[in-house]
């Protein structure tokens, strides 16, 4: 299971936060047991703009362990998704592009990841609309004025980032694409 640490925007912010140890766990996701150990990290090599020497490779992911029932939850920050090699930021910028009717060629040539990744996620994005959609508006209910996925999307960011957006959706138990 999955936890995301809100307000948490970039990664430098993460690893600040992270040396003063304020990501711990409090509950296990699961079953609620309160303090669950902490399991070791895996890293996760998230930061592909800065050069090279700058980097901020690797970033550690946080496992706990529950006593109580024995499963693992790891522990991400709002910047980073799940599943993805690229920060929510740099997918804000491409869906926000292909949204204005940019092509997914001129889009990745303003932003490293190919053609097919900006396509992938522009997919998702619009099969699961009906649902982040139905969870956003729960929390913005004038974003319920606007109808289309293009108009509803700026509407959206204008407000709260991808990765805000996408930790909502992820807490009311919506997969986030
Ligand atoms: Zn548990």
């Amino acid at each position: 299971m999955l936890h995301i640490l809100s307000d948490i925007m970039s990664l430098m912010q993460y690893k600040q936060l992270q040396k003063l140890n304020q990501h711990r766990l409090e509950r296990c996701l699961c079953c609620g047991l309160p303090n669950p150990w902490l399991h070791g990290c895996y890293p996760r090599k998230a930061d592909r703009s800065s050069n090279q020497g700058e980097s901020l490779n690797p970033i550690l992911i946080q496992r706990y362990y529950c006593p109580g029932c024995q499963k693992t939850c790891s522990v991400l920050p709002e910047c980073l998704p799940p599943h993805r090699w690229y920060l929510w930021e740099i997918q804000q910028i491409a869906i926000m592009l292909t949204l204005k009717e940019a092509s997914f060629n001129a889009t990745a040539k303003e932003i490293a990841p190919s053609r097919h990744t900006i396509s992938r996620w522009t997919a998702r994005i619009k099969e699961q609309f009906k649902l982040h959609k139905d969870t956003l508006c729960g929390h913005f209910i004038d974003l319920g004025r606007h109808i289309g996925l293009c108009d509803f999307w700026q509407a959206c960011l204008s407000i709260i980032s991808l990765g805000a957006a996408m930790r909502l959706c992820h807490v009311a138990g919506v997969s986030v694409p």
